[in-house]
């Protein structure tokens, strides 16, 4: 076998797809949802194409880097009102999702050809401090705010998907305020942009991250990261900083559906609004008791598979 990061020839590794030390953080999620397959299976995401020096000493800096950001903002859940102030290393989470992105290309066979020789070494060589600029990194606030609690879809705390669909506008087009009935904006279409070769989502709890990676000699991703920041729930990172403010990203129906991006402006965030005054407090109690007891079950289920 011929190793994915160094190219030389060596028996394969397994190499988690998401970092084995995020899911860790999460050991109630001890099921994997392969949707592509249609499978779930107990068991953890791996892939079976990296050499041991590779994946134990030259790439597994930024497992570490990934499980300490994840475990130290993550993990808990936040109020859909609430803003979090992070602190972030610019360079290591755009190799923490690179990698989990190249990862899972490698485990699709999807075209790897982006992952050339410079993007290689930036991941495998630690002291490559530099963040390269054809790489974007957004990030949001993932809340439940829907009425349909989150067990209801299985337990998906730990999501990825490869070319999550922008919306161009609000898919709410008009709601009636008398009687609170909601008209879908069938027009909506899906924004392109402008020499993105493809994009990732990734949820990590209470965390949707969005790639960007766009093509390497583009002249438009100032342009496109600034349509990016304006038109998306979602803080844009950049290397100039090292603390972000994220807020909610998510809305009723994508809370669920992570990998449909809405527009700062979906109706979508109206709809939850009149919703939740139009719910009586006996119903909001009803919804409490559920959460409180699905708590409860996930301890059980963190107890019944330790990691
Ligand atoms: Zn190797």
């Amino acid at each position: 076998m011929k190793c994915a990061y160094c190219g030389r020839e060596a028996r394969g590794t397994k190499e988690h797809i998401i970092s084995s030390g995020i899911l860790d953080l999460f050991p109630e999620c001890y099921l994997t949802f392969d949707e592509k397959r249609g499978v779930i299976h107990q068991g953890d995401p791996m892939i079976k194409d990296v050499c041991a020096d590779c994946n134990n000493n030259k790439i597994s800096y930024i497992d570490s880097y990934a499980k300490n950001f994840i475990g130290r903002y993550f993990v808990k859940n936040y109020g859909e009102d609430e803003q979090v102030k992070i602190e972030y290393d610019y360079t290591m989470i755009q190799k923490v999702l690179l990698k989990y992105a190249f990862n899972d290309l490698r485990s699709r066979r999807d075209d790897i050809s982006y992952f050339d020789e410079e993007l290689l070494q930036y991941l495998m060589n630690e002291s490559d401090r530099v963040p390269k600029e054809y790489i974007s990194v957004l990030a949001g606030l993932a809340v439940n705010v829907s009425p349909a609690p989150d067990f209801m879809f299985g337990n998906l705390k730990l999501r990825w998907c490869k070319n999550p669909v922008f919306y161009e506008n609000s898919t709410i087009r008009h709601i009636n305020y008398e009687t609170g009935q909601v008209f879908l904006n069938d027009e909506c279409k899906v924004q392109t942009f402008k020499d993105l070769e493809f994009s990732y989502a990734f949820r990590f709890n209470s965390v949707q991250f969005l790639l960007m990676c766009w093509k390497k000699d583009s002249e438009n991703i100032d342009t496109e990261n600034i349509i990016l920041k304006c038109q998306y729930p979602y803080t844009l990172f950049s290397k100039e900083e090292n603390v972000a403010t994220l807020s909610l990203c998510t809305d009723e129906s994508n809370y669920h559906r992570f990998e449909q991006i809405h527009v700062s402006w979906d109706g979508l965030f109206e709809v939850g609004r009149m919703r939740k005054l139009a719910t009586p407090d006996s119903a909001k109690k009803y919804l409490q008791q559920l959460q409180e007891a699905w708590k409860e079950e996930e301890k059980r289920l963190k107890e019944e598979h330790p990691r």
